[in-house]
């Protein structure tokens, strides 16, 4: 199974437990699970602390420019257990998770050139493949020639439940309010941007996870993924 390689795209809806899913099911496999979402937001928070968006607007000339002094990376950091993001070398995982800029990072994504700069560093971490990744665009874009595609989906109060356990585990204020908000507006813009809307690809296999627990979505994965690398291997 080690040495059986594949790439693994999964796509869907916010908060419906795509990272879960692509980390536990990467760390079964001996895969690298790379966080497309993260990149993102990076450039979000890159934008906010520069004053590059206000009262929602963003000045797109000055965030494609900043794009030149962004290099992010990513590391597993063994005393938290996490994958964890970095800026220019400095650890901001905490900070991407925010709130500010969840409710910001859907129109920054939508910027082409920030896509296109996006999906290279990603297309890059993907040449070796044994890889998951999730994200938006991942099966359809990023690795169209992926061999296992998985879509996502769970019902809204269900998302918007485990979204707000989530925020207010992690010692975060929101309310349940500004939560289902927050997952609506980012869907709609993801849904319906110009560049790389969210869909599924023809040819992804559609979880909806709503009633299952986490080792039963597991299971499922790891067998599709059983099922794909065997195929491959003939
Ligand atoms: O996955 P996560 O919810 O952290 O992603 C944050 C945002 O980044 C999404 O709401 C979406 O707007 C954008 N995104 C994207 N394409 C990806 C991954 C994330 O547009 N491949």
């Amino acid at each position: 199974m080690q040495n059986k390689k594949i790439i693994i795209a999964i796509d869907g809806f916010s908060s419906c437990g795509k990272s879960t899913l692509a980390k536990s099911l990467a760390c079964e496999l001996g895969y690298a699970y790379i966080d497309s979402g993260a990149m993102y937001r990076v450039v979000t928070l890159v934008a906010l602390q520069n004053n590059w968006i206000s009262n929602g607007i963003s000045d797109k000339e000055k965030i494609i420019k900043g794009l030149e002094n962004i290099s992010i990376s990513f590391k597993f950091i063994r005393e938290t257990e996490k994958n964890t993001t970095f800026l220019n070398g400095k650890n901001v995982e905490e900070q991407i998770r925010m709130l500010d800029v969840s409710n910001n990072v859907s129109p920054i994504s939508a910027i082409k050139e920030v896509r296109q700069e996006m999906v290279k560093f990603q297309r890059q971490m993907g040449e070796e493949k044994r890889i998951v990744m999730d994200g938006r665009d991942i099966g359809t874009v990023v690795f169209p020639q992926a061999e296992l595609k998985i879509f996502m989906t769970a019902s809204p109060e269900i998302r918007a439940q485990r979204r707000f356990d989530e925020l207010i585990g992690k010692g975060q204020k929101v309310s349940m309010e500004e939560v289902i908000k927050n997952i609506n507006e980012r869907d709609f813009i993801d849904q319906n941007r110009k560049e790389s809307p969210l869909r599924k690809a023809d040819d992804a296999i559609v979880l909806d996870n709503s009633n299952y627990t986490l080792e039963g979505q597991l299971e499922w994965a790891l067998q599709k993924a059983r099922e794909v690398i065997e195929a491959n291997e003939n």
